[in-house]
C-alpha cells in the first residue's frame, strides 16, 4: 500500500476527476487484510492440496500427484476459487503474457490510461496499482479516467427487479452502435452520473444518418471534379465562404484536440456534432452547391474543399463513431491509389496534427466575423418568411441599409438571395425614408427591410384578417350579452363568471391587433 500510496503523492499516478483521490487515499491508508478465497462457481482455483494423511497443505503451480510432506496419494485440491478481484488485479500485465517475459509485455507496459466506473476504485484500480509495483515494480498506468454511472432517464438506477434497464443490445439493433456510444460519450462529464435518454440516442442516430447522407452528396459530387483528397493545409480558398469553413474547421480541430488532450470527451464532441450538422452540412454544402455551377476551376476548388473538409472531421469523429466514420472514409479515398493514402485505414491514420505557425494562419478571424453577420441576416429572413407564411418557393424582396458593412454585403448579395430566397437585393449604406409596408429587422447592425408587398398576397391576407376580426367580434358581442345579463352574474359561480371576463379580455386585445394590423396592410 505504500507504494501505490506514494505513486499517487509523488505523481506517477494522476486521478481524473481530482475528488476521487479522496477515496483511493482513505483506502489504502485504512488497509485491511483480504480475504481472498470465495465459494463460487467460476473463477481461478486456489493452488492448495490438503493432505488426508498427515493433515499438511502442499502449494504447487503444476498439480501435484502427491503430498509434499508425506508422500501420500491421498491428497484433495481447496473447492475455493479466488476472489474475482484477485485475478482482476493482474490484469494489465498477465493480459500481456505475464510472468513469461513476452515482447508484448515490453513493449505495452506499463499502459497509459485507465478508462473505469468511480464505484470500483478500491476493489480494482488501486489494486492494480499495487499489484504492478509489487511484480513489476511501475505502476501500469499513469492516468485512470473514472466515467459517471449510467442512469436511466430519471437518474435511477437500472436495475433487474425495477425494470428500468436498458439493454444496449437492443439500443444497438435499433439505432445503431455509433448512436449509442456517441450519447454515451457526449452526455458524461468525468466522474457524473449520465441519466440516459432515449432521445438523445434518437437524435444521434439523426446524426449519423445526416453525416451520411451528405457524405454521399459530397463524395458523389466531386468525384469526377477531384479525385482524392489534398492536404489541408494546400487548400486556397477563393471565396468568403471558402475562407470561413477552412478557418472553422482549422479551429475546430485546435479545440477538439485541447479538450482530448484534458479528457473533456463530451464538450469535444458536442463541438465535433455542431460543426458537421450546422457549419459543414446546412451552411458551407448549400454555398458549395451554387459554388459548382461556376467556372472550372471554382468548381474544382470547391470540390477539393468539400472533400478535405469532410476528411478532416472525419478524423475527428472517428472515436465518437467509428463505424460509420470508417465506412464514408473507405468511399472518400476510393480512387486514391492505395500507396498514396494516408493509411489504409482511418481507425489507423493519423490525427490531424496543428503545425504551430503555419496553421494558426489557416485561422480567419475576420472571415468567421463576416460570414457570421450573412448568417445572422439570412436566418432572420427565413424565420420572418416562415412567419409570415410565405411559401417556400417564393422570392421575395429585399432593402439592406449596411451602413459600413454595405460594401461586404453587396459582394455576396447573390449568396444572400439564394440562401434566403430572395430577389436581388437593394443594398444602401442607409435609407433616406424607411420603407411603408415592410417589416423591419435588425441584423448585425444591419436594417432589413421586407416589403409585404413581395411576401404576401395582399387582397387575400386582407380576406382573411377580415374573417377573422369577424369572428373575435362575435365572440365578444356573446360575451359582453352574457356579462349583461344579471341572471348570469348573479346566479353562475363566481369562478365562472370571473373565466368569463378573462375570455372578454383576451378577445377585445385580440380585436386590437388584428385592426392594427388591418390598416398596416391596407396602407
Ligand atoms: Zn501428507
Amino acid at each position: 500500500a505504500t507504494g501505490a500510496l506514494g505513486a499517487l503523492k509523488y505523481g506517477q499516478l494522476q486521478i481524473i476527476p481530482e475528488r476521487f483521490t479522496k477515496i483511493y487515499n482513505e483506502w489504502l491508508e485504512g488497509i485491511r487484510d483480504w480475504n481472498i478465497s470465495r465459494q463460487l462457481w467460476w473463477g481461478h482455483r486456489i493452488p492448495a492440496w490438503y493432505c488426508d494423511t498427515c493433515g499438511q497443505i502442499t502449494v504447487a503451480r503444476e498439480d501435484p500427484p502427491v503430498c509434499a510432506h508425506c508422500g501420500s496419494g491421498r491428497i484433495h485440491q481447496d473447492p475455493d476459487v479466488l476472489d474475482t478481484w484477485f485475478s482482476s488485479w493482474l490484469w494489465p500485465f498477465s493480459t500481456l503474457g505475464w510472468p513469461d517475459d513476452t515482447h508484448d509485455l515490453r513493449r505495452y507496459y506499463p499502459t497509459s490510461v485507465l478508462e473505469t466506473g468511480y464505484d470500483i476504485i478500491f476493489f480494482w484500480v488501486a489494486r492494480m496499482v499495487m499489484a504492478g509495483i509489487h511484480f513489476l515494480g511501475i505502476v501500469p498506468f499513469h492516468t485512470i479516467y473514472l466515467h459517471g454511472l449510467v442512469r436511466d432517464e430519471q437518474g435511477r438506477r437500472m436495475s433487474k427487479s425495477f425494470g428500468n434497464g436498458i439493454d444496449p443490445i437492443d439500443v444497438i439493433e435499433q439505432y445503431g452502435t455509433d448512436a449509442l456510444r456517441f450519447t454515451l460519450m457526449t452526455s458524461s462529464t468525468p466522474g457524473n452520473n449520465t441519466n440516459l435518454s432515449m432521445n438523445r440516442i434518437v437524435g444521434n442516430r439523426n446524426f449519423a444518418n445526416k453525416l451520411w447522407n451528405a457524405s454521399r452528396f459530397v463524395i458523389g459530387q466531386t468525384e469526377d471534379i477531384a479525385a482524392g483528397v489534398p492536404p489541408f493545409d494546400s487548400l486556397k480558398a477563393h471565396t468568403l465562404a471558402d475562407r470561413w469553413i477552412i478557418s472553422r474547421a482549422e479551429r475546430l480541430t485546435s479545440s477538439v484536440s485541447r479538450l482530448m488532450d484534458e479528457y473533456q470527451f463530451g464538450e469535444a464532441g458536442r463541438q465535433i456534432f455542431e460543426f458537421i450538422w450546422s457549419e459543414y452540412c446546412d451552411w458551407y454544402i448549400e454555398v458549395a452547391k451554387m459554388q459548382l455551377q461556376q467556372s472550372t476551376k471554382d468548381r474544382e476548388n470547391t470540390a477539393q474543399i468539400l472533400r478535405a473538409v469532410l476528411d478532416r472531421t472525419l478524423r475527428l469523429l472517428h472515436p465518437f463513431m467509428p463505424f460509420v466514420t470508417e465506412e464514408i472514409w473507405q468511399h472518400l479515398y476510393a480512387d486514391t491509389p492505395p500507396d498514396q493514402r494516408p493509411a489504409s485505414a482511418l481507425i489507423i491514420a493519423p490525427w490531424p496534427e496543428m503545425a504551430g505557425e503555419e496553421q494558426a494562419t489557416r485561422i480567419d478571424a475576420a472571415a468567421e466575423e463576416q460570414f457570421g453577420l450573412l448568417q445572422e441576416i439570412i436566418t432572420r429572413i427565413r424565420d420572418a418568411r416562415k412567419q409570415a407564411g410565405v411559401e417556400p418557393g417564393r422570392l421575395i424582396t429585399v432593402i439592406l441599409a449596411g451602413g459600413a458593412k454595405s460594401g461586404l454585403l453587396k459582394q455576396q448579395a447573390t449568396l444572400l438571395a439564394q440562401l434566403a430566397r430572395t430577389e436581388a437585393p437593394r443594398i444602401e449604406r442607409r435609407l433616406a425614408t424607411k420603407p411603408e409596408q415592410a417589416l423591419a429587422l435588425v441584423a448585425g447592425g444591419v436594417e432589413v427591410y421586407l416589403p409585404l408587398t413581395g411576401m404576401l398576397d395582399i387582397q387575400k391576407e386582407l380576406a382573411r384578417l377580415d374573417t377573422e376580426i369577424e369572428a373575435v367580434r362575435t365572440a365578444i358581442q356573446r360575451s359582453k350579452s352574457m356579462l349583461n345579463n344579471p341572471m348570469f352574474v348573479e346566479r353562475a359561480r363566481p369562478t365562472v363568471v370571473e373565466k368569463e371576463r378573462d375570455t372578454l379580455a383576451a378577445s377585445l386585445d385580440t380585436l386590437a391587433k388584428l385592426t392594427s394590423r388591418r390598416t398596416e396592410l391596407a396602407g
